[in-house]
C-alpha cells in the first residue's frame, strides 16, 4: 500500500486517507465527481483521484483553508473555498502552518521526523490554482446526486460542511469531530460554537456523520451530543496541551460513551472560554 489508502463507502463515495491521518472524500455522480479537500499535498493525490473518477468532469473544493485540507490544491486547476478562508490559500500562510506542524512533530513525535522529511519532497508538478468562491448553500450537481454545502463558521471562519441526501450523511470536515480545535485567532468560545452546532441538529433526513481525521462513521446525533459537551467545558477541568499556538491551548475531555472514539475533546485557549 502506498501513501494513500482508499476506502469505498456507500458504493459511490470514497474516503482517501493519507498516512499522516487526514483524508479527502470523493463523491461520484452520473455526470461528474466532487473531491472534498486535497490533504497535506504530500504524494500524488491527483493520480489516485483520476484513476477512480475515470474521464468524468471533476470539481474540487476545500471544507476549509487549513494546510492539511488545502495543501494539495496545486495539483488541481480550480478549487472552491468559502470567501472567509480565501486568505488561507496564500503560499506564505500555508507554509507557516506546515512549518508549525513540522516543529510540533519533531518535538512530540521525533520518531515521525524522517517520514515528514521524506514526504515534504514533492512527487508531482504543481500547477497554478485558481480559487472559486463558494457561496453559502452552494449545490454541486453531479448528475443524479446533489451535494449541498452549509457554512458552519468556528473551526475556521470559512468552514463548510457537506450534505448528501443520497447516503443520508453529513461530511463535517473539521467542523465536528471527537477532538475539535477551537484555539485559532478567530475561534468562537466553546459555548458560542455549541449554538452554531445546534443549527445543524435541526436538519432532518440524515443518519450519519463523517469526519476528515479518521475512518469512522458517527451517528448523526453526535452533533447534538457534542454541542451539549461543549456547554460542559470548563478551564478548571481542562489540561494544558503542547499544541503550538500564539496562546496556550487547553484541552477539556470526557469519555466517548457510546461513540467510536478514544475520548471526546475540545482544544481551546483561556481567552476563548
Ligand atoms: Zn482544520
Amino acid at each position: 500500500m502506498g501513501y494513500f489508502s482508499i476506502k469505498k463507502l456507500d458504493g459511490t463515495t470514497y474516503y482517501i486517507k493519507e498516512k499522516l491521518g487526514v483524508g479527502c472524500y470523493l463523491f461520484l455522480g452520473e455526470n461528474g465527481a466532487l473531491l472534498s479537500d486535497t490533504g497535506n499535498g504530500y504524494g500524488d493525490l491527483r493520480r489516485v483521484v483520476d484513476k477512480i473518477v475515470g474521464g468524468k468532469p471533476l470539481t474540487v473544493m476545500n471544507t476549509h483553508g487549513h494546510a492539511d485540507h488545502a495543501g494539495g490544491n496545486d495539483q488541481f486547476g480550480r478549487v472552491y473555498i468559502h470567501a472567509n478562508d480565501l486568505h488561507m490559500l496564500e503560499g506564505e500562510w500555508q507554509r507557516s502552518q506546515r512549518e508549525k506542524l513540522t516543529v510540533y512533530i519533531k518535538k512530540n513525535y521525533p520518531v515521525l521526523t524522517p517520514l515528514v522529511w521524506f514526504l515534504t519532497r514533492k512527487r508531482y508538478t504543481p500547477i497554478a490554482t485558481k480559487p472559486d468562491v463558494l457561496g453559502n448553500g452552494h449545490v454541486f450537481d453531479l448528475g443524479g446526486r446533489q451535494i449541498e454545502t452549509i457554512h458552519v463558521p468556528g473551526h475556521s471562519p470559512g468552514s463548510v460542511v457537506l450534505l448528501d441526501r443520497q447516503t443520508k450523511a453529513l461530511y463535517a470536515g473539521d467542523a465536528v469531530n471527537p477532538g475539535l480545535f477551537l484555539f485559532f485567532a478567530e475561534s468562537p468560545t466553546p459555548k458560542e460554537y455549541a449554538k452554531v452546532l445546534r443549527g445543524l441538529t435541526q436538519l432532518s433526513g440524515y443518519e450519519k456523520l463523517r469526519i476528515s481525521h479518521g475512518d469512522i462513521t458517527l451517528p448523526f446525533d453526535f452533533i447534538a451530543y457534542y454541542a451539549d459537551f461543549l456547554e460542559r467545558a470548563t478551564l478548571e477541568k481542562s489540561k494544558l496541551t503542547p499544541i503550538p499556538n500564539e496562546r496556550p491551548v487547553y484541552k477539556y475531555s470526557e469519555p466517548a460513551g457510546k461513540y467510536p472514539a478514544k475520548e471526546i475533546a475540545v482544544n481551546f485557549t483561556k481567552q476563548e472560554l
